[in-house]
């Protein structure tokens, strides 16, 4: 099994290869569908079979160009349910900042705000679904707290977590998103990814993480409510 992560301008898609089936995982900004097209020939598309696309959650620098890989693909988007609202639409959820980072970010808001290609997922999930069907031996699961319809995917020991921790600033360290719809909702998802024995976490913007790093920034964040959180 392989994750290949495919980065541009610090945001990240991923090429999930198990045995001779493949799963995309977010698909960059809009109009980065090309880009995508000609790394996913370099990995060696002909060795494997494309099966579907994940959509972690409607910002427009996840689903920017599913439509685009989805159509020339011939390959189903699948989603959770609530997000999968936003990309008919072509929406991206209400931004809730959080604390100053977000705050500083929304000074871009016009930048943060981009509309993407809308479209109707293919198939809509709500808390769990097996991706055997894909020939992919993981799962998707509902992780809210960045947005809420936001999910990963889990494949033996990784996870794929779309914005439920990000690389920002730093991408080799995990901190908070700066847009998150409910703190303790984010803080009660991480904890459910972290009972799934995850060694390495594959975020939307930045660098993999191992357990430990995750951990280790959970641990020295002394507010309140994350151990209240945590201890239920
Ligand atoms: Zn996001």
């Amino acid at each position: 099994m392989k994750i290949l992560r495919i980065s541009k301008n610090f945001c990240n898609a991923y090429i999930i290869i198990d045995g001779v089936k493949g799963i995309i995982v977010d698909t960059l900004t809009p109009g980065s569908g090309n880009f995508l097209l000609k790394k996913i020939e370099e990995i060696g598309v002909y060795s494997f079979e494309l099966q579907a696309i994940f959509i972690t959650h409607a910002h427009f620098d996840h689903a920017g160009s599913a439509k685009k890989l989805s159509k020339f693909f011939n390959i189903p988007i699948i989603t959770h349910r609530i997000t999968g609202a936003y990309l008919a639409k072509g929406e991206n959820p209400f931004l809730t900042p959080y604390r100053l980072k977000g705050k500083l970010m929304l000074l871009g808001a016009k930048m943060i705000n981009t509309s993407y290609p809308s479209f109707e997922p293919d198939i809509v999930f709500d808390s769990v679904m097996r991706l055997d069907e894909f020939g992919i031996d993981g799962y998707l699961i509902h992780t809210p707290g960045h947005t809420d319809g936001s999910s990963s995917l889990v494949i033996g020991n990784n996870a794929v977590i779309g914005d439920l921790l990000m690389g920002v600033p730093y991408p080799q360290k995990p901190s908070w998103p700066p847009f998150v719809s409910d703190t303790k909702t984010l803080l009660k998802s991480i904890k459910k990814i972290l009972s799934d024995s995850i060694k390495t976490f594959y975020p939307g913007h930045g660098l993999p993480w191992d357990t430990e790093l995750v951990m280790g920034f959970l641990d020295t964040y002394k507010e309140k409510v994350y151990h209240r959180v945590l201890a239920n």
